[in-house]
Parts: C-alpha cells; structure tokens; sequence
C-alpha cells in the first residue's frame, strides 16, 4: 500500500519544526528514522495531513559529554550510538541494548529520538530511558521542558510530549566507574521485537553490587522497572540473582497475543533478568 496524500515540510533548525507544529497542530506528524512511521502511513493507519521531516535538522544529531551527562540530540541515528566510544564508556547499558533493536539497516535510519516519541513497549530504548532514569528535553511553543522518565512514557505508544513538542534531547548520567551492563532478550526471529527483553547496569566493587538499574520491554504497556529487582540484588549480591529474577516476575504486566501467552511472558522476563545479571556480574 501507499500513504494517503500529505504535505511534506522539511525544516532546518528546530524553531522552525516547532513554528510548523503550531501552525498545524493534531494535523501533523514528525517525521524521523521514518521506520516506524512510514509503515504505519502505507498501512494508513496513521494518515497525517502535514509530515515534518527532522532529517534536515542538524542540530538534533550529537552525543555530547556535560560534565556528569551524555547529552544525545533525538536525530542521532541509533547504528551512531552503538558505535560511539563515549556511550560505550559512559552509558554502557544503552551500548549494550542497541545492538538488540531490528537490523543494521534499520538501525541506520531509526532514531533514539524516535524510538522513545514512539513508546512502543517492546523497544529496548524505552527500557534503557527508564532503568537510567535518563531526562528528555522537549520544545514546544511554551519553550523548553525537561520530563523524568518516570513521567513520560504514559502507557501503549503513549508520551507526555504534547502536539506541540519535540523531543531535542536526552540526557543520561553517566555511569560511575566500575559499572557494567548487559541486555537479555528473547524474539521470535533475530532483528524482531523482543517478547521480553531486560537491561541491566550494576555498579560493582568486587563481588559487591552498590547499585543497579534494571528495566524491561515487552513485558508491560510501557517499559518496566524493575525495583524490586534492584534491591534485591543490591543487598544479596550475586548470590540473589535468582530471587531478584522471581521479583522481577512479579513485576511484570504483560498481556497475551499471538506471540505467547501472559504466563510465557512472565517466566521469560525471570529468566531474561536472570541472564542480564549474571551476564553483567561477569558470570554468564
Ligand atoms: P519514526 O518512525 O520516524 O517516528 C516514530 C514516531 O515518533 C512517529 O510518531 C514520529 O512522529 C515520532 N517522533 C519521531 N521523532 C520525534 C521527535 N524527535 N519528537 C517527537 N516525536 C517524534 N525497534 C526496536 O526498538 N526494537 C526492535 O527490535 C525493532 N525491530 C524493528 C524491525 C523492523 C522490521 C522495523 C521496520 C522496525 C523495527 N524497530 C524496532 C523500530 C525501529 O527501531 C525504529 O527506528 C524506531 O522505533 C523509531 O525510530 P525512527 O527514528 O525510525 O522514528
């Protein structure tokens, strides 16, 4: 199929994309990576009047160090993540999950920007956003916001970004040194989405773990933290890996459809924070 008839826009500078959202409002849609966009619109189940292209943006595409931050602009193509020296020395765990997401191909094009606007609950950059507690930096015509991730993934393919924003910038803390990460996950394919898939970042002294962010996809609406989780396995150690993947368990929502049932979810999201831990304890 082909998309219904729009009118394309492709601005330079990001006042420009926020001028073009307020003169067009719910008409209109952002358009990045375009690979989850534009399949949708050929299947017209999403049928904007106006698309807005970023690719022309260049001021969108960076990773940059902050003092204590990475700041990653939203047009930075996800393949030039897992590639960058600074997120795989600063930001391991999203090094860790961008290998999981699609194909080289897709990668190439999609975007974190992207990825996280579009909220879809088996995509591991949400996951990644919500076990580092990441910052997004959204422009719209009020100016500037800046939403936890807590608060902004609100539920299926749904945001806190308002018609008229867009999502500039995220922003990660960088890791402490001595931190490490690691990314499980379970598809039908390989490049498919994940039916569960779980990060893990663990800050270790010895065979102690001091902290740990652990989060899921595929297992929710949106991505899950998993807290109990972290506590768990920060007070045991690696010796708690098994009960932090029970907790872990329990604290998935996840629903049945035609790729598995509620129960196989959950048993895959124990034993996919299973192998996050002990992968990133260095025990796999
Ligand atoms: P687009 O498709 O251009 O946009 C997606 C949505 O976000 C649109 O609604 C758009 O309006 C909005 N948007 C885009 N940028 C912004 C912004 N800056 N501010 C506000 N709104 C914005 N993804 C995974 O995570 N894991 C996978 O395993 C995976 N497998 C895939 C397999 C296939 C075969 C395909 C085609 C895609 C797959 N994807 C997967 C999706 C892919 O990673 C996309 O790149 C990503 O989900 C969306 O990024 P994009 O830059 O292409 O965004």
């Amino acid at each position: 199929m082909k998309p219904a008839k729009f009118e394309y826009l492709a601005p330079t500078t990001v006042d420009e994309v926020v001028a073009a959202l307020a003169a067009h409002g719910g008409e209109a849609k952002l358009l990045a990576g375009g690979q989850s966009l534009v399949p949708t619109m050929n299947f017209r189940l999403a049928r904007p009047a106006v698309l807005i292209d970023l690719n022309a943006v260049r001021a969108l595409d960076y990773i940059r160090e902050e003092g204590d931050e990475i700041a990653v602009g939203a047009m930075t193509r996800q393949r030039t993540i897992e590639t960058s020296a600074l997120i795989e020395q600063h930001v391991p765990l999203l090094h860790a999950a961008t290998r999981w997401i699609a194909h080289l191909p897709i990668r190439t094009r999609g975007t974190i920007g992207g990825s996280v606007a579009n909220a879809d609950p088996a995509a591991e950059d949400p996951a990644v956003v919500r076990a580092l507690d990441a910052t997004l930096v959204v422009r719209g015509t009020r100016g500037s916001r800046r939403v936890a991730a807590t608060d902004f993934f609100t539920g299926m393919l749904s945001t806190a970004l308002q018609a008229d924003e867009v999502l500039i910038e995220l922003r990660f803390k960088k890791a402490v040194s001595g931190s490490r990460a690691a990314f499980a996950e379970i598809s039908r394919r390989h490049g498919d989405f994940a039916l569960a898939g779980v990060g893990a970042q663990l800050t270790m002294r010895g065979d102690k773990i001091t902290a740990a962010s652990i989060a899921a996809c595929g297992v929710g609406p949106g991505p899950v933290r998993l807290d109990e989780a972290e506590a768990i396995i920060v007070s045991g150690g690696v010796a708690a890996i098994d009960r932090a993947a029970q907790a872990a368990a329990a604290a998935g929502a996840p629903a049945s459809d035609a790729h598995g049932s509620a129960d196989y979810r959950r048993r895959l999201l124990r034993e996919m924070t299973r192998r996050a831990l002990m992968q990133a304890c260095g025990h796999a």
